[in-house]
């Protein structure tokens, strides 16, 4: 059996800021709230949220006889985090100013699970982070870390929506298990439905990713009628905003330092930037995913709309 506050123990000697227990089940009141997402066809053309819904909801789909989720966070806020000037049009968001948290966040996952096997040798289970249909936010929202915010991210107590989440899916049980926060959520705030540039937020806790920013620059080309307001490479507008954010402290693992800084660039910069400057100054984060070439497409439409740069 696991002994829940030695995991914890663990957890945040390695450096993770949050770090919750949850019993591995079938997550069937927020599966009903995704199919209606997918019902109404938000997901666009992110075809992959719609494969593997039987996975997404029970995480004994994706482990074999896994019993216990430990769902852990890294909180990220920096300077960027804090939001750009009205006339910066070439916004990057926090998370990706920093060294691409699926490395970091793996690594630390799996020198937790190494940690653990030094106690439990026979202990069966992996690793995830952001990659497999698995719903981590209603399994951090079960292990107590927080709630799930209008904007339809994980929101905690004290360090907002600005964490990154992964976690570790066992096949031991533990000796007891958390439970979801009581008392918290968002209340009469609405900020981010009204600070979404596009109205890509709805009342349901849901977001039409055919209107979403982040979508347009991280997922896919953007669509020829989208404005991008000034984002180059996802959209932080409906955090920026988030009271819980405001109040958040800044990160302190330096795992999740920013490695270069978007605040002081322009778009002369990154129209200037070849490959190779590209890699030196932005390899080991998540903009590599896009590439340069499509960044600075993205810099270009920024240049076409001078209107919204006014409206902001
Ligand atoms: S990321 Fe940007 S565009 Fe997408 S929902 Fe949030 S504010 Fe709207
Ligand atoms: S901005 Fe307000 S409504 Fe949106 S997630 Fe934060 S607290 Fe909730």
């Amino acid at each position: 059996m696991l002994d829940h506050q030695n995991i914890k123990n663990l957890a945040f000697g390695l450096g993770f800021d949050l770090c919750g227990i949850a019993r591995c089940r079938h997550m069937v009141d927020n599966e009903d709230h995704y199919r209606h997402w997918i019902d109404r066809g938000w997901q666009s053309s992110l075809g992959y949220m719609e494969r593997n819904a039987d996975k997404r909801f029970d995480p004994r789909r994706l482990v074999e006889g896994a019993r216990t989720a430990v769902v852990c966070a890294v909180a990220y806020k920096s300077r960027i985090s804090e939001g750009y000037p009205p006339q910066h049009r070439t916004r990057v968001a926090s998370y990706a100013a920093t060294t691409d948290y699926h490395t970091t966040l793996r690594e630390l996952l799996r020198r937790l699970l190494d940690a653990l096997r030094e106690r439990y040798p026979d202990l069966r289970g992996r690793a995830f982070v952001d990659t497999a249909p698995l719903c981590e936010k209603q399994l951090a929202v079960d292990a107590g870390l927080g709630w799930i915010g209008r904007q339809s991210l994980l929101v905690t107590p004290r360090f907002g929506t600005f964490v990154l989440v992964g976690e570790l899916l066992l096949t031991d049980e533990a000796d007891s298990y958390d439970s979801p926060l009581e008392g918290v959520g968002c209340g009469a705030c609405r900020r981010c439905l009204d600070a979404c540039p596009t109205g890509a937020v709805s009342e349901e806790r849901m977001i039409d990713t055919a209107r979403c920013i982040s979508c347009h620059t991280v997922e896919q080309a953007p669509a020829a009628e989208i404005d991008l307001h000034g984002w180059i490479f996802g959209c932080d507008a409906c955090q920026n905003c988030c009271p819980y954010n405001r109040r958040a402290p800044m990160h302190h693992n330096t795992a999740f330092d920013p490695v270069f800084d978007p605040l002081a660039m322009n778009a002369d910069e990154w129209l200037a930037m070849d490959d190779a400057e590209f890699e030196r100054r932005c390899g080991r984060t998540p903009l590599t995913r896009s590439g340069l070439e499509r960044i600075r497409r993205n810099v270009l439409r920024n240049r076409e709309c001078p209107e919204a740069s006014e409206q902001e």
